[in-house]
């Protein structure tokens, strides 16, 4: 088993995540969940840059603590991953004082050692926006290119970093490792900067108190980028576990936006060198994601909160959008029209309708069950599929990898265009033949599906999961789960529409959030809780496996194993001697509907009951109450003090997962 450490650029709180960082978050997830298919020890870091002086500025502005500030925007950050389906092994902060401090002391301590590091003073500009010294050059009119501000003129006592002594070995070490920058465009971009000739770096700030205090000048603190780029190496033991950071170092691949390849294909290469450590595998500088051609900003007041196109259909149409969408490297552009418009061709359309139509004829000729064969035309297109995708997934061009899978999803519709499963039908002496079409065009989808997993990764699993997959996704192996299945017999499901074509704007989807504020608007602030029945206890919650922050968070597959779905009431009845307890007979979308015992007879009426959706867990061990076995628990807001509100669903199908 090979190792794969991949880490992403951490970021500074003093805003919450947009679209632009999120790109990178989803990008960078999609590489680590494919590595983990593949079988990799794979270990995937994020984190948060604390040390900025904008970030001190925010909390002052909001007359915060900037610790506490940073703890808040820690909680807000790890929300938004969580909702994007973002899948960090790691999650290190620059105030860490376990791991981060000693690291950032243990390299400027080391560097100082070696005499890489000088006391000199620093005479020049600084963008406060980038907090970056600017060397007069780089500055347009006299302002900065990209915060349009005029930078502040210091002078102070500075320690300098002698990153000139590395103009060489790092030139070298462009030529012997080719890789290193990706992609080329950046490769080039770098060479030409660092050919040019460079400057000793400003690595220490003085007469600030916010940041990491040098060991050897405790008046200073460590410049934030320097300070920032030493996380990499904090998060897996440098200068706190020195086993644990030979098990680990060096990284595979660092992804940074292409704005901040320079720091890391220059600076953080030298700071290794002169602390004595191996380089990083590859950094690759991805491109931007604009909003209608734009960037993104503040003060343009065109920030995508990636959060909204979650809320809307659930973090995967969104996942897919900037994968296929962006070709990973260049940059890329999102508009709502857009992005609506590949819901419904991708999702709806293309691949949806398939999944749809492989389980209904299933269901329909073959009562849900195929037995396996050897596969015709469509074994050989998902052979191509497979072998393009994971050769672009291997140089990350992800958009490639996705679109591959994609290939095989057109071809299987065209399959089934082709074959007319619903004409053999109608033949009895072809009952054969339908059985092949139809087991080829489930394998195919179940393929696809397999290729789809690191892009779209609860969608993927609830489509294997149709297609009679009997391995969780967490423990298929990318070579064996790719193959084409010749043997065996599976049943299909067939359980209504994955992703609702939006005929316009507002249409209803199938995904809802458990946010207590649409469930009922009289009442903020209400939590959602099951309404259960008294003896059902609250789902269980598996101790996270995140190895720091909040204990109450919770990863995307501790929720997962809730089975959340759509359910409507046929019947409803009060439970004789109970003042609370109402019976509930609920399609769940299964053979025979089920029984449900609901604390919310004090809220409702049995009759009003009758015809609504709601939400259900679907997956409860059944529990006995009054003599009566009940069947899973129905989802209500709780408000201090007041009755159950259940918690409606938008008319989706019975049996809809909801995540
Ligand atoms: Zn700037």
């Amino acid at each position: 088993m090979s190792s794969f450490f991949l880490t992403t650029a951490i970021d500074y709180v003093n805003s919450r995540p947009h679209l632009g960082t999120a790109y990178e978050k989803i990008t960078a997830d999609v590489i680590a969940r494919y590595h983990r298919l593949k079988g990799d020890d794979t270990w995937f870091l994020m984190g948060n840059d604390e040390h900025s002086q904008n970030v001190f500025k925010r909390a002052q502005e909001q007359g915060k603590d900037p610790l506490a500030y940073c703890d808040e925007m820690e909680q807000v950050f790890r929300e938004v991953w969580a909702r994007l389906d973002v899948s960090f092994d790691d999650f290190i902060r620059t105030t860490d004082r376990k791991r981060h401090f000693p690291a950032v002391q243990r390299m400027a301590q080391v560097c100082q050692d070696n005499g890489d590091i000088y006391e000199g003073t620093y005479e020049g500009f600084y963008c406060v926006g980038c907090e970056e010294f600017k060397p007069e050059k780089d500055l347009v009119d006299g302002l900065c290119p990209i915060h349009k501000t005029r930078p502040e003129w210091i002078k102070e006592k500075n320690w300098f970093f002698r990153l000139s002594k590395y103009q060489q070995p790092l030139l070298k070490c462009y030529e012997a490792q080719p890789s290193f920058i990706e992609p080329e465009v950046r490769r080039n971009e770098i060479l030409r900067f660092v050919e040019g000739g460079l400057d000793d770096l400003s690595m220490s700030r003085a007469g600030q108190s916010w940041g990491i205090p040098l060991p050897f000048d405790p008046k200073s603190v460590v410049y934030v980028w320097f300070d920032a780029l030493i996380n990499y190496a904090a998060a897996v033991g440098y200068g706190w576990d020195d086993a644990l950071f030979k098990r680990r170092w060096p990284a595979h691949l660092h992804i940074v936006g292409k704005d901040i390849t320079r720091f890391h294909c220059v600076i953080w290469p030298a700071m290794l060198m002169s602390a004595g450590l191996p380089l990083p595998g590859q950094v690759f500088g991805h491109g931007w994601v604009f909003f209608k051609g734009e960037r993104m900003s503040k003060s343009l007041g065109n920030i995508v909160d990636p959060l909204d196109a979650a809320k809307r259909f659930g973090p995967d149409p969104l996942r897919l959008y900037l994968t296929k969408e962006v070709p990973y490297g260049g940059d890329g552009d999102f508009t709502w029209e857009r992005f609506e418009e590949k819901y419904n061709a991708d999702l709806a359309n293309n691949l949806g309708n398939l999944v749809n139509r492989v389980a209904a004829m299933t269901e329909r000729y073959r009562q849900g069950r195929l037995a396996a064969r050897g596969g015709g035309s469509l074994a050989g297109v998902a052979t191509d599929a497979v072998r393009t995708y994971a050769d672009a997934m291997d140089r990350l061009a992800l958009h490639e990898g996705v679109a591959a899978a994609y290939r095989l999803i057109s071809a299987a519709n065209e399959f089934i265009a082709e074959t007319q499963p619903w004409s053999l039908a109608k033949d009895p002496a072809k009952a054969d033949q339908l059985s092949s079409v139809l087991y080829d065009a489930a394998e195919a989808v179940r393929i696809a599906a397999v290729l789809l997993l690191p892009a779209m990764p609860s969608s993927a699993a609830e489509i294997l999961r149709r297609m009679g997959e009997a391995s969780a996704p967490g423990d298929l192996r990318f070579d064996t789960a790719t193959a084409w299945r010749a043997s065996g017999e599976r049943g299909i499901l067939n359980a209504g529409a994955l992703w609702p074509r939006l005929e316009d704007k507002g249409a209803p989807v199938n995904e809802i959030t458990t946010q207590p504020a649409p469930v009922n608007p009289d009442a903020p602030g209400a939590s959602v809780a099951p309404a259960g029945t008294p003896a059902a206890a609250a789902p269980p919650t598996a101790p996270s496996s995140q190895p720091v922050g909040a204990p109450s968070v919770i990863t995307i597959d501790d929720f997962m194993k809730v089975q959340l779905k759509v359910a409507k009431v046929l019947e409803a009845s009060n439970v004789p001697k109970s003042k609370k307890l109402v019976q509930l007979k609920v399609d769940v979308g299964e053979a025979e509907p089920r029984t449900i015992l609901a604390g919310i007879a004090e809220s409702y009426q049995p009759e009003q009951l009758v015809g609504r959706t709601i939400v259900v867990v679907a997956n409860l061990k059944p529990a006995k109450l009054m003599g009566i076995e009940s069947n899973g628990m129905v989802l209500a807001a709780s408000p201090e003090g007041g009755g159950a509100l259940l918690l409606n669903a938008e008319p989706a199908a019975p049996g809809t997962r909801v995540r």
